[in-house]
């Protein structure tokens, strides 16, 4: 099935038989075919989402019967759970404990928007007080309707849980488009659907390219909403062309998140999550704490530290034993991190360790985990996303002027601060411009809190209840309960 699309409730071949080879980034070997659906196939996805959103009751089971479903689907991803995390490392090349993380989290979503899909069968009312006693009223909140799902190759199965499920949860139908590097485990996702008989429609998944498939989704007047995790240029794009049929977006981007260490910082500590903050999935990461600013009296001991350690991370193929950092994603990828470590040294900046092609990894998108130091202000690796392993680190002297460095950018997904001093955390992590904001640690995600960036990185939150809220529109009902005509036009009869 996984050079198939699966669309109401079948695996289909595309309506012009195209399709595109999958490559394993470890090895560039072609491990798969998937198909490439074009307009054709997305209008007969979307159509089908419509029938099972306006006519075959999807929204209208209750929040309980929904949550069965989701339930199903996550007992199906756990019972498969090493099969699909090995896929995912075959596909994306990240390291195979941070797949099975993945696949767990995807699992775990989909059991907790069940149990807010329960919980929605009592709280999805809720009675409006109002200053006039002769009405009454309530605000309902109901499914919003057919959602376009377009996620990237970073996160691949766990980014399409993250929209899936709550969309399922809520009463939408949904039609889900991966990345084009990184499609099967989404397909995965599917088959499980299927096998624990999700209904025709309600959720179709299409692959193929961004420019075909995902834009004949933006385009298409059936969709409601668009829900998007991706770069900002394409981001910027899907919310332009939703501005034309009023669609509803969310929009999950890019960022350049800072992490401000204090002197008071145990050091090991500091080094500890400065690395999880970067080389966790090869920097590919959205919210990688990339600029680290440290302050000046530790400056030398952590970065003497941070290199120490750096260097001693084992590369290798996902699938090997003790491995800590794989291949990026792509030729592509791999070009634009080249690119922009290059860029820094043209720009001035030092490469304190990495910064190239690790000796022995000749075939594959290799990359060293890289520290850079002296990066100018204005230079493109201190301002824009590199998503690779690169990590760029500047000393500061006092909290005002990290914090003006740290909010300094125009993404604001992400932010992290570490001192012993709780005061001064909680300070920092209030001065900080940024959607998520971790103290003493940084990347640390959780499913019930909410996901989603100020400024440039994004519109909207994703996971706990506000990614459950994305999917619901709010109608409110009025009833006019007064026994007394309303005699606006009508004038009551005298002695009537
Ligand atoms: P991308 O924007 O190139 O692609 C994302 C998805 O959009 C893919 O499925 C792609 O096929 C599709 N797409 C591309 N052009 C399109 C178009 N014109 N119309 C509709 N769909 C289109 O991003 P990427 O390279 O896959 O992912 C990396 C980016 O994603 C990074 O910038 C990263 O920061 C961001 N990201 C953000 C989060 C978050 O939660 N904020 C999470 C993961 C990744």
């Amino acid at each position: 099935m996984h050079d198939k699309l699966y669309i109401d409730g079948h695996w289909v071949a595309p309506a012009q038989g195209g399709s595109a080879d999958v490559i394993n980034p470890a090895t560039e070997e072609v491990i798969q075919k998937i198909a490439m659906a074009t307009a054709e196939d997305v209008d007969i996805a979307v159509k089908a989402a419509r029938r099972a959103f306006d006519q075959d009751g999807w929204p209208q089971l209750s929040g309980t019967e929904r949550a069965g479903y989701l339930r199903a689907i996550a007992n199906g991803i756990r019972a498969r759970q090493a099969e699909i995390a090995r896929l995912e490392v075959l596909d994306n090349g990240k390291p195979f404990p941070e797949a099975d993380w993945d696949i767990a989290d995807a699992a775990g979503c989909f059991d907790f928007y069940a149990g807010l899909a329960e919980e929605f069968d009592h709280n999805g009312v809720e009675p409006i007080p109002l200053g006039d006693a002769r009405f009454v009223s309530k605000a309902v909140k109901e499914p919003l309707g057919v959602v376009g799902a377009i996620v990237p190759w970073n996160y691949p199965l766990l980014m399409a849980s993250w929209k899936v499920a709550p969309a399922l949860a809520a009463g939408c139908t949904v039609v889900l488009k991966p990345a084009e590097l990184t499609s099967l485990t989404a397909l995965e996702l599917a088959a499980i659907a299927d096998e624990v008989g999700l209904p025709a429609g309600v959720l179709n998944v299409l692959t193929g390219t961004g420019s075909t498939t995902g834009q004949a989704i933006v385009e298409h007047p059936l969709v409601d909403k668009l829900a998007f995790t991706g770069s900002g240029p394409v981001g910027s794009k899907i919310m332009a062309e939703a501005a034309r049929d009023v669609k509803r977006v969310s929009l999950e981007l890019g960022g350049k998140s800072p992490f401000v260490i204090f002197d008071d910082a145990d050091i090991d500590e500091a080094v500890e999550w400065i690395m999880f903050g970067i080389f966790w999935n090869q920097g590919q990461v959205c919210s990688a704490t990339s600029r680290v600013l440290v302050q000046e009296k530790v400056y030398v001991r952590l970065v003497t530290r941070l290199v120490e350690e750096t260097k001693k991370i084992k590369i290798g193929h996902g699938l090997e034993e003790g491995v800590l950092l794989g291949p990026l994603v792509s030729a592509r990828q791999h070009a634009k991190v080249v690119g922009d470590v290059e860029k820094a040294r043209a720009a001035g900046a030092d490469v304190l360790c990495g910064g190239q092609r690790p000796e022995g990894f000749d075939r594959g998108f290799w990359f060293e985990p890289t520290i850079l130091a002296n990066v100018p202000l204005d230079s493109e690796a201190w301002v824009e996303e590199i998503f690779g392993p690169v990590v760029c680190i500047r000393p500061f002297q006092t909290e005002a002027e990290a914090v003006a460095l740290a909010n300094d950018s125009r993404f604001g997904l992400a932010a992290a601060v570490m001192s012993k001093d709780e005061t001064r955390a909680e300070r920092v992590a209030a001065a900080f411009r940024a959607g998520i904001v971790w103290i003493n640690c940084s990347q640390p995600t959780f499913t019930e809190a909410p996901w989603g960036g100020y400024k440039q990185s994004g519109i909207g939150r994703e996971l706990g209840l506000w990614g459950f809220e994305n999917y619901l529109e709010t109608k409110q009902i009025t009833r006019f309960q007064s026994g007394e005509p309303w005699g606006w036009y009508i004038k009551p009869q005298a002695g009537a």
